[in-house]
């Protein structure tokens, strides 16, 4: 059985302990790989060897830095199905979404910074008679980078595409549950040619691993995404030591739906915003409000459309609907749809895991789910479930809408449905959120800013934000008479 190794200075190397654990394929539930679970040794060692990079890596011309970013980005695009299948057997996700979408981006994540990274400029000020002042923005040396499960390869390269752009060297973390693509990015960046050390990455778990990172005292910048009660902890540890930190976090995203939007596309769109990766996207919708005109209408098609979507083995291009990440997961999620229950809700749609037939049997299947008759501050509507459940609830006026949407801890994503102009500018600027999407979801922009509000993180991503992330700004005056 193959084992997946940390990779550091552009080697793959086993534990300092000797600990491993195993690597599940959530589809089956059957192990099917081993991976090298580290503790603080591993990260002193990924340390040093980001730190012996470090130098060489910020001198490097920027021509030649791009010219890498390049090539990984182009490598992973040649190895697309091979990617894609590795995320499936890791994840339990549908091959159509790893290979339509995550892997894509990941290339188009270092294609992307290849390029701003020559477009950065620095600011400079003319103070007639007396001085030029100006500013520039320097890397920070290693940071660290820590990400999640749910779209692997995808979010670890949304961090460390900018991070090295930028000219820092990177100790990166995984998560536990889904390392193999990570870990096949070594490969990449060997062949492409990133000098050894550039990127260095630890298996294991969060607390051993990831918070190793964290408390180390020379990685003086974080980059996290995952959970909000991990975040919260992060940024304890991040303050305690003055260090910068970004913190992406769970959320709650209202899709509002009014009564004069296009409905055939709300519908369409409204049943990908929520079961896409079986809800397992920070920037599903989970909530859905809808105007009482169409309401019932509503209801009635979204069940029709979702009560069809295709739940099945992962590899089937077909499948719509893969498996929950865990087994753990599979039952917290099944835990809240038995507590909207008890809260008065009606399960209309769903409900129930799944038992699909051989090589799935063991798998950790949820049907999509819609409940609806719930009160919009219980902890169903209140809580990240982070699952294929959605609940749908109705509103009479524009004023109604946006106070219901806001009425969450959570302000990542929000969805408008309307085709009046006025109102979607109105209630886009209302939304407490750090996105809005106005008759669309998941376009993006890789140039514009992501991040939430509230509980759902500090800091944003994205373009020249997470330039800006990476850099120090210095500000240097040179006097003209001395
Ligand atoms: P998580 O449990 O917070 O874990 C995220 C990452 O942090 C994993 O690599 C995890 O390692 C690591 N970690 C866990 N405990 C740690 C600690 N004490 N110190 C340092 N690192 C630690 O989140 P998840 O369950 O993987 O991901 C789901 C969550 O991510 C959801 O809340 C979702 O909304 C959020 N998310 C947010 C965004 C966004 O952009 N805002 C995007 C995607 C997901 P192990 O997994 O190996 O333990």
């Amino acid at each position: 059985m193959k084992q997946y190794n940390h990779f550091i200075g552009g080697e793959y190397k086993p534990s300092v302990n000797g600990g491993t654990m195993d690597i599940i394929n959530p589809a089956t539930g059957k192990k099917y790989a081993t991976l090298a679970s580290g503790d603080e040794a591993d990260v002193k060692l990924a340390f040093q060897a980001a730190k012996d990079a470090a130098e060489g890596w910020t001198k490097t011309p920027l021509a030649k830095r791009q010219a890498i970013m390049q090539r990984i980005a182009t490598i992973i695009e040649e190895k697309v199905d091979f990617l894609a299948e590795a995320e499936m057997l890791d994840s339990g996700k549908p091959i159509s979404h790893a290979k339509g979408l995550e892997i894509p981006r990941a290339a188009a994540n270092f294609a992307f910074f290849a390029a701003a990274a020559s477009q950065l400029s620095s600011e400079s000020h003319y103070m007639p008679g007396e001085a030029i002042s100006y500013t520039l923005r320097q890397p920070y040396g290693v940071v660290g980078c820590i990400s999640p499960w749910n779209l692997p390869l995808y979010l670890f390269t949304w961090k460390i595409a900018p991070a090295i752009a930028a000219g820092n060297t990177v100790v990166a973390k995984p998560s536990e549950l889904t390392p193999v693509t990570a870990t096949l990015l070594g490969e990449i960046c060997n062949e492409a040619g990133l000098p050894v050390g550039v990127l260095n990455i630890v298996h294991g778990t969060g607390p051993d691993v990831g918070e190793a990172i964290v408390r180390h005292e020379e990685i003086k910048v974080i980059s996290f995404t995952g959970s909000t009660a991990v975040g919260k902890r992060i940024a304890g540890i991040c303050a305690e030591q003055l260090k910068k930190a970004s913190l992406e976090l769970g959320g709650k995203n209202a899709v509002i739906i009014f009564g004069d939007s296009d409905y055939d596309d709300a519908l369409k769109t409204t049943v990908r915003s929520s079961f896409s990766n079986q809800g397992q996207i920070c920037l599903c919708g989970s909530r859905i409000f809808v105007q009482w005109d169409i309401y019932d209408r509503f209801v009635s098609d979204f069940a029709e459309r979702v009560q069809k979507l295709k739940m099945g083995d992962p590899s089937d291009p077909e499948t719509k609907m893969g498996a929950m990440i865990s087994e753990g997961h599979m039952k917290k999620v099944l835990s809240y749809i038995e507590l909207a229950k008890q809260e008065g809700g009606e399960v209309i749609v769903g409900g129930n895991q799944v038992h699909l037939p051989a090589p799935n049997d063991g798998g950790y299947f949820i049907e999509p789910t819609i409940i609806t008759g719930l009160d919009q501050n219980c902890r169903t509507n209140q809580e990240e479930i982070f699952g294929p459940v959605v609940t749908i609830m109705p509103f009479q006026t524009e004023e109604e809408a946006v106070t219901l949407a806001n009425q969450t801890p959570y302000g990542l994503a929000s969805v408008v449905w309307s085709d009046r102009l006025d109102r979607a500018h109105r209630v886009a600027g209302q939304l407490h959120a750090g996105i809005v999407w106005v008759n669309c979801w998941l376009l993006r922009d890789l140039r514009t800013p992501f991040g939430g509000v509230k509980q759902s993180g500090m800091g944003r991503e994205g373009g020249w934000e997470a330039i800006r992330f990476f850099t120090e700004p210095k500000n240097v005056t040179i006097k003209y008479d001395h």
